[in-house]
């Protein structure tokens, strides 16, 4: 038997929390500039700042704020053309607003499985599930890692299709040295509390193409024109981000970069800690080609391990550590069951796979605490 890392013994007890947002920047001097000024609606300086300032961020001439990440992903669709009746590609492992974002265009979501290095979409396999009907694909950067985006652009090119990357969990990653977000047409983050910054709910839509970032503004903006006050020449929404979201979004901007060291920090930690079990649980890997975000440190258990996935989570919650499940697959949901599903390795890595606390506020012993016992509990 493999001994644990460092033990740790019942006095050592610690709560680690899966992910914790942080504010120890200019947050607050912000949010206090917002409430002084009364501007804390969705006018004010703050939205402008932190658009520029993330478009910077992802190397995109346009950045668009929103209220939350699922909005940002519907303004993307919206600003590609997604039209009731279309098809958009989505791979099945994904958190549900990915493909929630195509249902609300009134298109069809169409499933892709999963490859099992990283998680994300089979480029092998999208060929296969496009139609006459396909308008795009949704590439999900999923946990943090980039998805291998040169052969899906090189399929969206031939089948001149249009590609959106849902980088909502990827802030920050590169894929063969570019940023995430500025890789297909239209990239869409989150800035929810768990994601790597955070403006309590809040998202972002990165767009290369003029034209599409003003048709995204205007369908966030009710759908008025913006030369023409209450003039509405289509359906629109108010998908607007506030003044104090802003300003929370750039006092965490003038912070990511610390951020992304640390979520790097505590990977290359588990990674040290977790190595004598690595025949018993795969660890997350790099692909040579990326820099991986790790917004979430997620292992899959081998079905080799007799431990239940479930049973396993209780346990660790139980010594004070909070985990989570890998999500459903989206064809195993009730709006989007497909009887005669196929996707073998999407279902291996939800039903096996676990995330563990990742976050700012996380420390070399609380990693060790968890590693040692996850590898307590996998030994038995
Ligand atoms: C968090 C998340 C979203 C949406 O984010 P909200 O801001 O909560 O609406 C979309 N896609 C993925 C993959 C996510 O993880």
């Amino acid at each position: 038997m493999i001994p644990p890392p460092l033990p740790a013994s019942a006095d050592s007890r610690r709560e680690v929390r899966i992910s914790a947002p942080r504010f120890d920047g200019n947050e607050s001097k912000y949010v206090q500039e917002c409430i002084d000024s009364t501007w804390v609606s969705s006018i004010g300086r703050f939205i402008a700042l932190f658009e520029e300032g993330f478009a910077r961020f992802c190397d995109v001439p346009h950045a668009v704020a929103a209220n939350n990440g699922t909005s940002a992903l519907h303004l993307a669709l919206l600003g590609c053309g997604v039209r009731p009746g279309d098809e958009v590609i989505v791979p099945t492992l994904t958190f549900v607003a990915s493909a929630n974002a195509v249902a609300y265009c009134g298109a069809k979501p169409v499933f892709v499985d999963s490859e099992p290095r990283t998680m994300n979409l089979d480029p092998a396999l999208i060929e296969a599930r496009i139609t006459p009907k396909t308008r795009g694909i949704i590439v999900v950067h999923l946990y943090g890692h980039p998805a291998d985006m040169d052969p899906i652009l090189a399929i969206a090119r031939r089948h001149n299709l249009f590609v959106v990357e849902d980088a909502a969990e990827a802030h920050g990653a590169r894929y063969r040295g570019q940023i995430v977000g500025g890789l297909g047409d239209v990239g869409t983050f989150s800035f929810f509390g768990n994601k790597i910054i955070t403006t309590g709910e809040g998202g972002m839509v990165t767009v290369h193409d003029a034209a599409k970032a003003a048709l995204i503004r205007t369908f966030r903006g009710q759908g008025m024109q913006t030369d023409r006050r209450y003039w509405f020449p289509v359906i629109g929404y108010n998908y607007r981000m506030t003044n104090i979201q802003a300003a929370l979004g750039l006092a965490q901007l003038e912070q990511i970069e610390r951020y992304m060291a640390h979520h790097r920090t505590v990977a290359s930690w588990y990674a040290h800690y977790l190595s004598p079990i690595a025949d018993m649980v795969a660890l997350p890997i790099e692909e040579p080609w990326c820099r991986h975000a790790y917004w979430l440190y997620t292992v899959i258990l081998n079905d080799a391990v007799a431990v239940d996935r479930d049973a396993l989570m209780a346990d660790l919650a139980a010594v004070g550590i909070e985990t989570r499940p890998v999500f459903y697959p989206m064809h195993v949901l009730p709006p989007y069951f497909e009887a005669d599903a196929h996707y073998p390795v999407a279902d291996r890595l939800s039903a096996r796979g676990i995330s563990l606390p990742t976050h700012i506020g996380l420390t070399e012993a609380d990693v060790a605490y968890v590693a040692g016992h996850l590898t307590r509990l996998c030994s038995l």
